[in-house]
């Protein structure tokens, strides 16, 4: 038998995600952002789930080629453009829309040799100071780049910093809306955060990513409990150990926990190698036999241990779910000091996936 951890990647709930985020956003065009493949969810294998969106954006050469080839005829945005100019011939053969952020790659696509030009998205610093032009170039930028040959569509682009607050786009969105006072532009401004809170935002393309997984941008599951969204990954495992403790024993490496009177814990085939997080502390929630528990001590490289006492009835066999629709990866994340982002992307090569 094999070891049993598996992470379940479920396409209906992607589907249902993407009908809720056009929901929130009804005038706007949808591009699922599919980066970091797929959030760890796998590229090759979620983004059908998402077939009915308008374009995928991600960051990687390697992962849109793979997305024609599996025959995705529609767009495809790369949200840092191309890294060196000789990708360019890349872009125009796989019809890639590219994001320009700075002024080198407005040299390279003024000198490319292209057989058709390319759609562009103008990327503005929206006061994040990450990618993108300042304000005051945009004009000079966006005339510049409207005269080259190679050049096809062009949309605004920006990014927040702070979209999971109400008043964290007052500033940024003054910014951009003087910056392209003039420029009749198509606009592409809201990451998940924006799509569900910020309708002034929306405007022509949005472009959600980890609430298409079923995760919060805020990092707290309670702020998108309502909005129907489901969780797209699970990952799961089984009980292989069980130990009786008594008062004053002590759990895993370092010791850091210690019973305190007779205790039944569960030693779970789960741990940081499989891409849970090494931080998460005694407490944790994880879930035995459908029963909420809670993780004890240090999470060890490749199992972990979780209080037995609410589910007396759990032994060796049992069923685990380390993250999924019963304990949501918000939770888990939170309780690491980390968010649902990065443990959806840090799922280890070694768990074996399976599709639902
Ligand atoms: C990652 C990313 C997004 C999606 O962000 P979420 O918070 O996952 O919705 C949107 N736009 C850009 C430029 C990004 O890098």
């Amino acid at each position: 038998m094999s070891r049993p951890i598996v992470a379940t990647i479920n396409q209906q709930a992607l589907r249902h995600n993407l009908a809720v985020v056009r929901q929130a956003a009804p005038h706007s065009r949808v591009w699922s952002v599919v980066k970091a493949n797929a959030y760890g969810h796998g590229i090759a294998r979620s983004w059908q789930g998402l077939a009915e969106t308008d374009g995928f954006a991600l960051l990687n050469l390697e992962e849109a080629i793979l997305l024609r080839e599996q025959g995705w005829k529609k767009p495809i945005l790369l949200l840092e453009g191309f890294f060196q100019s000789e990708e360019l011939a890349l872009l125009d053969r796989y019809r890639l829309t590219t994001s320009i952020h700075s002024n080198w790659q407005i040299q390279a696509l003024a000198k490319a040799q292209l057989s058709a030009p390319l759609d562009i998205y103008v990327k503005i610093n929206s006061g994040m100071n990450r990618l993108g032009f300042r304000p005051e170039q945009l004009h000079a930028v966006w005339k510049k780049l409207r005269s080259l040959e190679n050049v096809d569509e062009m949309t605004l682009m920006a990014h927040f910093a702070d979209a999971e607050k109400a008043d964290g786009l007052i500033e940024p969105l003054q910014r951009i809306e003087r910056a392209a006072e003039g420029l009749d532009t198509p606009r592409s401004l809201s990451n998940s955060a924006a799509t569900l809170w910020h309708p002034e935002a929306h405007f022509d393309w949005v472009r959600p990513g980890i609430v298409l997984y079923g995760a919060s941008p805020s990092g707290q599951w309670r702020d998108i409990a309502s909005t129907g969204l489901k969780p797209v990954m699970t990952l799961a495992s089984e009980i292989i150990g069980v130990q009786q403790l008594s008062a004053g024993d002590g759990v895993g490496y370092g010791y850091r926990y210690h019973a305190s009177g007779e205790q039944r814990i569960g030693i779970v085939a789960c741990g940081y190698a499989d891409g849970y997080p090494r931080h998460a502390p005694t407490g944790t929630p994880i879930s035995v036999d459908g029963v909420i528990t809670r993780t004890l001590g240090a999470v060890s490289m490749d199992m972990l241990m979780v209080d037995l006492t609410p589910c007396p009835q759990a032994g060796i066999g049992s069923q685990v779910e380390l993250w999924g629709e019963q304990v949501k990866i918000d939770d888990v994340a939170h309780a690491a000091g980390t968010v649902g982002y990065e443990l959806m992307c840090a799922l280890a090569p070694r768990v074996p996936v399976e599709i639902i």
